[in-house]
């Protein structure tokens, strides 16, 4: 399966508009392309982390909050995103959350949750404590970022997101 394979399959999640795609491209070539047509397919990526080379692949699910079975299937970790200007988005991941709690447990399918859009302070609505709270309460990591303004918060969530995958494989 994936495991021999070096491989990681990461599923991102989130409300419109939060910048999902903007993670997945600043991720993917380390620049900030702020508009794009419709994507929805899976990214991939090599990366060497700790001396192995592993594949990161990235479904970004473009569709909002609806995810179908087959993507929570296909996951081995999932990135929850939501923009700190916007409640809605805010709750979108509470709500995600437990959907995915129902068919996969923290012991299987590792969480990360991103704050995104940390540059626009000036209208943040969601407080860093809020996320983090949600995050601990929820046993899942919490980031907030800027995908428009730098790629090193961005590539820590990726990298973070690959670490607690192969740390929940070694548990199994
Ligand atoms: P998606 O629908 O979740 O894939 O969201 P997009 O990646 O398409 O981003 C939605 C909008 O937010 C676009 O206009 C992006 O340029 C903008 N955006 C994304 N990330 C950031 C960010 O970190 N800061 C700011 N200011 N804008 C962002």
């Amino acid at each position: 399966g994936n495991q021999q394979r070096g491989e990681v399959n990461i599923l991102l999640m989130g409300a419109h508009n939060v910048g999902k795609t903007a993670l997945t491209v600043r991720f993917l070539t380390r620049r900030f392309i702020g508009e794009y047509g419709d994507m929805e397919s899976v990214y991939s990526r090599m990366e060497r982390i700790h001396g192995q080379e592993i594949c990161i692949n990235i479904w970004d699910s473009q569709k909002g909050c609806w995810v179908s079975e087959k993507q929570l299937q296909w996951a081995d970790g999932m990135i929850l995103v939501y923009d700190i200007c916007d409640r809605g988005s805010f709750e979108a991941v509470r709500q995600q959350l437990q959907l995915i709690r129902r068919s996969r447990k923290p012991a299987s399918c590792p969480v990360v949750i991103v704050a995104n859009k940390r540059d626009l302070q000036h209208r943040r609505r969601v407080s860093g404590e809020e996320g983090r709270l949600l995050a601990l309460t929820q046993c899942c990591c919490f980031f907030e970022v800027s995908a428009a303004e730098t790629y090193h918060g961005v590539l820590l969530v990726f990298h973070r997101m690959v670490d607690l995958v192969r740390e929940t494989r070694a548990l199994r």
